[in-house]
Parts: structure tokens; C-alpha cells; sequence
């Protein structure tokens, strides 16, 4: 079967679910009159949309495109069906749920893994109270004006894109604005609007922390959201008419590699020792913290880094295991080491049926690019593949599992 009518009905699909779920498409620069059509109306019925997905999921199995592009819509049409049955109020088993939306399975994490971060901490935190106090204090002193972070961003942006132009096939044609935000869930979000340009947003409710502000540019611009979306348009969309690329479906297996490629962005960048020097020697200088000592910053980013699995057991906790949201707060509070309105914030994202289960696509799917890049070597040239090409998570695994011939 011709691919374009496959195309269109898993677009018009994305859109119609999208009617029923507003932001299950978190990004459309498809064609416009399939929008404008979609918007039109009434929201199509959920059981007439389970029934045009049965049969779009056939479709792509007997088409003869491309294997690398039935593979990825073999994917994001599963994760779909499951998205219908979702939102019809279907029972889904939580591990089926996220295998389904995210190509991945979803593990507990052992807390000895966190009790161990805990003591690294422990050993760099400086003293005074409670270790959950200590991190507190210390990232308070971390913290800057929205002024002052505004002052280092273009800089950041400067360095950290001049690389990736160096390293990754980034079209001269893209460009993104930057805004301040309030009232919104997040810390920080990459709008990709197509034609090679984002809008990324920094919500200034939420402190910003000197530390965090390379590696935020760097998840959400730089080589992370806006590159991927930037050269996979250029690649998939452009190059090759591969329409399917011109949509992000929130709760899909493409948001795991998403989320994968923007946590390690900045480190397939920079080494710890050039973060260390940038830090030390201009950024924190020019936020006024010339006093805080960068090593050290980076050890504790690290050691944190390590309780990324916290957010996947209280999704456990919430969703196969039936706790209750005080239960599901103590236990973020006791991990995660967040104060008791942080550990509330998180609750919200997992009562989302948007987020609910998302937070695995972010270490999962970092430590899927992990596995790759400690089995493959040559973390650039992979990191390159994962940018232009449509890759699901069962994609990576194989490619991290294949025999170097040599
Ligand atoms: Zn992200």
C-alpha cells in the first residue's frame, strides 16, 4: 500500500485525539487544511477513532516503506491504540501503558541505588541539619535573578550552539526565541513550530539555579529538543517527504528518545573537566558566585543525577500498587530529598493523564543512550543517528546489542 494515505490518517488521527486530550500533540507543522479540518466540529467519537487506528496499525504492517519508517509508525501507532483505550476509561495494566506509549519497559528502581547517592551527597553537602536541609541551603545560595540569569544566557547559547553546528548536521537556516513564563508545571519547555524554528520558554516561578542553567539550554536547545526537531525536519520532512515527522506525539515511543538525547545533550558537548573550567572560570564569576567551587557543583549534579529512578517508583507507587498521595509524597520527600510543596508539584504531573507515566522517558531513556554508547563507542556518530534518523527505543537496544564485526 502507498504510504501517503497512511500518513494523512495517522496525522488527521494525532489531531482528532488531540481534540479529546489538548496537548497529546506537542508539536504540528503538518499540513495546515488537515488542522484546520480537524478543529472543525465536534471532537470525532473515541470509538470511531479505535476503529480507523485497528485498521491504520494493518496498514502499516503490509506497506512496503521503508523498514526504519514502518518500524516508528508501527510504534507511534501502538502507543495510540493504547492513548484511545486511555481515554475511552479502558483499564490498561501500568506496564503495559508504558511500554505501549513509550517503547520501554518500565523498572523499579532498588533504593539502595538512592541510599548510596545519599551518602555521596552526605560527603559534599556542607553541614547544618537534615541532609534534605543541607541540599536546601546549598541550593539556595545557587540561586540568580531572572536578570542575571538573562545576562549569561546569550553566551550560553553562543558556545553551546557554535558546537553543535560543529559536530551535528544543524541546517544555517534555524534560529528559536527565548521568553520568560509563569503559572506553568514545568521549569523550562522547547515549542518547536516548524520551518526550523522553536520558542523555548523558562518559567520564573520556579528558582533558577546558576548550575542549571547550561545544561537547561542544552536539553532544550542545543544539541537536545530544537536540534532533533530542527535536522529531522531538515532530513526526514524536507529531504525525504516523511510527513509523520512533522508531528510530536506527547505520549509516544519518540518522546523516550526525545527525552534521551535532551538528558545527555550537554555531555556529549562537554566533558565534565570543560563544564568544570566554563563554570569556574566565567559563568559563575559573572553571577556572582566566584566563590562557589565548580568541582564540587558538578559532584553533587552528578550524585543527584542518581536519583533520577524516584519519580518512576512513586509512578509504581500511584499507579500498580495503589498508595496513597501522602504515602507517594513522604516517600519523594524521604528519596528525592524535595520539600513537602515540590513533592506535591510532582504529584500533579502524576495524576496528568498526559504525564502520568512520562517521568520514565527521562531516565530510561538516558540510560538507553548509555547502554548504546558504552556497547557502540563513538558517541557522536550515534548521537548524530539519533538526531536525523526515526529511531524508536527497541531500535537503540538492537543497535547496542549488535556484534562489532571487525
Ligand atoms: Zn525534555
Amino acid at each position: 500500500m502507498d504510504a501517503t494515505p497512511i500518513i494523512e490518517t495517522y496525522a488527521r488521527l494525532a489531531l482528532a485525539i488531540d481534540r479529546h486530550q489538548p496537548g497529546y500533540l506537542d508539536a504540528y507543522h503538518g499540513p495546515a487544511e488537515w488542522q484546520q479540518q480537524a478543529a472543525a466540529g465536534a471532537p470525532r467519537p473515541l470509538a470511531e477513532l479505535a476503529r480507523e487506528v485497528e485498521a491504520l496499525a494493518a496498514a502499516v504492517a503490509q506497506s512496503d516503506m521503508d523498514a526504519s519508517r514502518r518500524d516508528f509508525l508501527t510504534a507511534q501507532v501502538r502507543a495510540m491504540q493504547v492513548s484511545l483505550r486511555l481515554l475511552a476509561g479502558e483499564p490498561v495494566p501500568f506496564v503495559e501503558e508504558v511500554e505501549a506509549l513509550y517503547g520501554i519497559t518500565p523498572a523499579w528502581t532498588d533504593e539502595a541505588r538512592f541510599d548510596e547517592a545519599h551518602r555521596v551527597l552526605a560527603d559534599l553537602l556542607p553541614p547544618g541539619g537534615s541532609l534534605a536541609e543541607r541540599r536546601d541551603t546549598w541550593r539556595k545560595q545557587l540561586e540568580v535573578s531572572v536578570e542575571q540569569a538573562g545576562a549569561v544566557f546569550p553566551a550560553i547559547f553562543e558556545r553551546l550552539r557554535g558546537l553543535t553546528r560543529a559536530r551535528f548536521p544543524l541546517p544555517p537556516a534555524e534560529d528559536f526565541e527565548m521568553a520568560f513564563v509563569k503559572d506553568r508545571p514545568w521549569s523550562a519547555y522547547n515549542w518547536y513550530q516548524g520551518g526550523y524554528r522553536s520558542r523555548i520558554e523558562i518559567n520564573t516561578d520556579l528558582p533558577l539555579r546558576a548550575t542549571a542553567l547550561v545544561g537547561l539550554i542544552a536539553h532544550e536547545g542545543y544539541p537536545g529538543h530544537h536540534t532533533e526537531a530542527v535536522i529531522k525536519e531538515a532530513r526526514l520532512v524536507v529531504a525525504n517527504g516523511w510527513i509523520e515527522h512533522s508531528l510530536a506525539i506527547i505520549n509516544s515511543p519518540q518522546c523516550t528518545i526525545a527525552e534521551g538525547i535532551a538528558t545527555r545533550a550537554l555531555d556529549v558537548l562537554l566533558t565534565d573537566d570543560e563544564q568544570i573550567a566554563w563554570h569556574a572560570e566565567e559563568l559563575f564569576p559573572r553571577l556572582g558566585l566566584a566563590h562557589v567551587d565548580a568541582r564540587r557543583v558538578q559532584a553533587i549534579l552528578h550524585a543527584s543525577e542518581q536519583l533520577g529512578g524516584v519519580g518512576g517508583n512513586a509512578a509504581f507507587l500511584m499507579h500498580a500498587r495503589g498508595a496513597s498521595a501522602d504515602e507517594i509524597v513522604a516517600y519523594l520527600q524521604r528519596y528525592s530529598l524535595a520539600r513537602e510543596n515540590e513533592a506535591r508539584k510532582s504529584l500533579d504531573f502524576l495524576t496528568n493523564p498526559l504525564s502520568r507515566t512520562y517521568t520514565f522517558t527521562y531516565h530510561v531513556g538516558g540510560e538507553l543512550l548509555d547502554e548504546l554508547f558504552a556497547a557502540r563507542g563513538e558517541r557522536e556518530r550515534w548521537f548524530t543517528r539519533l538526531l536525523s534518523e526515526p529511531v524508536t527505543p527497541a531500535q537503540v537496544h538492537a543497535w547496542a546489542g549488535e556484534q562489532v564485526r571487525g
